[in-house]
């Protein structure tokens, strides 16, 4: 089995949607290993975005990010990854609400920033995000 990290953003969370998005992972197949509800502050929340700290929105992405408590959650089924970011829907909610009704970012998302939730975008990215929130977790 694999795991993968999810965050429900602090939209998700302010707006209430914590219980829906925990039906749809379980209706999906997952599992929750761990969970925690975290305020990242501007440097936690930079270094987890390090990877787009060059591009146009990341101030903006930070502020969002920081603008209050998230959930991050540890998930695991087989294909954990790819299927929870197909779970998720694309990026952008508004195009979601378009062409991935059923996606978590087109019940609870509101634009291209403020989508609701984050998923890991590979295997290598999960392992990476998971000790950035939880340290080494053991078990499999
Ligand atoms: P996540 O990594 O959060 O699961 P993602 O992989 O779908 O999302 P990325 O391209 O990695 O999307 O972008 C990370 C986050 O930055 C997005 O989830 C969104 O909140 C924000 N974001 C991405 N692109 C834009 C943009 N063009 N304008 C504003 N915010 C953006």
């Amino acid at each position: 089995e694999e795991k993968t990290l999810a965050i429900i953003k602090p939209d998700g969370l302010l707006g209430n949607y914590t219980e829906r998005i925990k039906n749809v992972i379980m209706d999906s197949g997952f599992s929750i290993l761990r969970e925690t509800i975290t305020q990242l502050d501007e440097e936690r929340a930079s270094t987890f975005y390090a990877e787009h700290s060059s591009k146009s929105f990341f101030s903006s992405l930070i502020k969002y990010m920081t603008s209050g408590p998230v959930l991050v959650i540890v998930l695991q089924k087989k294909n954990a990854v790819a299927d929870w970011r197909t779970v998720i829907g694309p990026t952008d909610a508004v195009k979601a609400k378009v062409t991935h009704p059923n996606s978590i970012r087109a019940m609870c998302g509101l634009d291209l920033e403020k989508n609701c939730v984050h998923g890991s975008d590979s295997l290598q990215s999960a392992q990476r995000e998971i000790s950035f929130f939880f340290g080494e977790i053991s078990s499999g």
